[in-house]
């Protein structure tokens, strides 16, 4: 919102002005991004902050109406726009099949990701809930999924040649949490739960920039992710205000509606 907002003033539209926009972060856990370290939650609860977003932890939500929420502790906060985003859940039809399930829906496998109840059904990535050291379970994230898929490919094999099979073992490669893409509050951070390197400012967005033409690498090949980031680099953020915009590209004086 306050980007969007930053944005929209920088072509001159004034009508959202990002110094009236109230942001209110809303957490029922004592910090912001509970899975992720505390190193990285204080950081991002700060960058927040210093965006202009007032964050609330240990609140729970108790009452959402339309322009108004409540909180557990009776502060009610008016709003014009909710956004609700509250952990995940994977599909309901995955409990009818049959196989046990946890309070996600998510199917309990083993190690090997077969299902607790049946040696010959597999799962993997958010739908399993693999069990990781004595009381833990593996994230619902996207390098834990890529990790169970390549082991999952060699169980299968290992599975029609009746050869044991192998445990799934997370390796968690860090952490990067965009807060903002535009300007100075960008802020990327990497952790790993080792002793990792932490990243954070210029740094943690060329990392997060590498990361993400990687993954486009990955699913694309090269030759489409090279031109994306020549047609990014050649394409700064405009500077033109909206109403030289509007001139250019149409011949008009008066700014058009947003909204038609
Ligand atoms: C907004 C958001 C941001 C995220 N950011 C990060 C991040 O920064 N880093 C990170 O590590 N992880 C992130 N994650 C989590 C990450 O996306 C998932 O952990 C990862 O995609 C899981 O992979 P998967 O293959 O198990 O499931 P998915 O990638 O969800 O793939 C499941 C596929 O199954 C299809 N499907 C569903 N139901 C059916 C059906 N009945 N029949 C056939 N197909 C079906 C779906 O359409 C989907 O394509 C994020 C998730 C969300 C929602």
């Amino acid at each position: 919102m306050l980007d969007a907002s930053r944005l929209l003033n920088a072509y001159g539209v004034t009508a959202v002005d990002h110094q009236t926009i109230s942001v209110h972060l809303i957490e029922a856990a004592p910090r912001l991004l509970p899975g992720l370290s505390e190193r990285i939650s204080q950081t991002a609860q700060q960058e927040l902050e210093s965006m202009g977003v007032t964050v609330h932890v240990g609140t729970a939500v108790q009452e959402a109406q339309e322009y108004q929420l409540v909180t557990g502790d009776g502060e009610v906060i008016e709003t014009d726009l909710n956004v609700w985003a509250a952990g995940i859940k994977a599909p309901p039809f995955l409990t009818e099949l049959g196989l046990s399930t946890n309070k996600r829906n998510q199917i309990n496998v083993k190690q090997t990701l077969q299902s607790v109840d049946d040696p010959y059904i597999f799962a993997m990535g958010d739908c399993a809930c693999c069990p990781q050291g004595s009381d833990a379970t593996v994230p619902p994230r996207a390098q834990a999924a890529h990790q169970q898929a390549k082991l999952l490919a060699k169980n299968l094999e290992h599975c029609l040649d009746k050869k044991p099979l192998r445990d799934f073992q997370y390796r968690d490669h860090g952490s990067l949490v965009s807060l903002a893409r535009y300007d100075a509050v960008g802020n990327l951070m990497r952790s790993s739960a080792s002793r990792g390197l932490f990243l954070e400012g210029w740094l943690a967005r060329q990392a997060y920039a590498s990361l993400y033409r990687m993954h486009q690498l990955s699913i694309h090949g090269a030759p489409k992710p090279g031109l994306a980031w020549l047609v990014d680099k050649l394409e700064p953020l405009p500077q033109a205000t909206y109403e030289t915009a509007l001139k250019t590209c149409k011949g008009r004086d008066q700014p058009a509606p947003l909204v038609s």
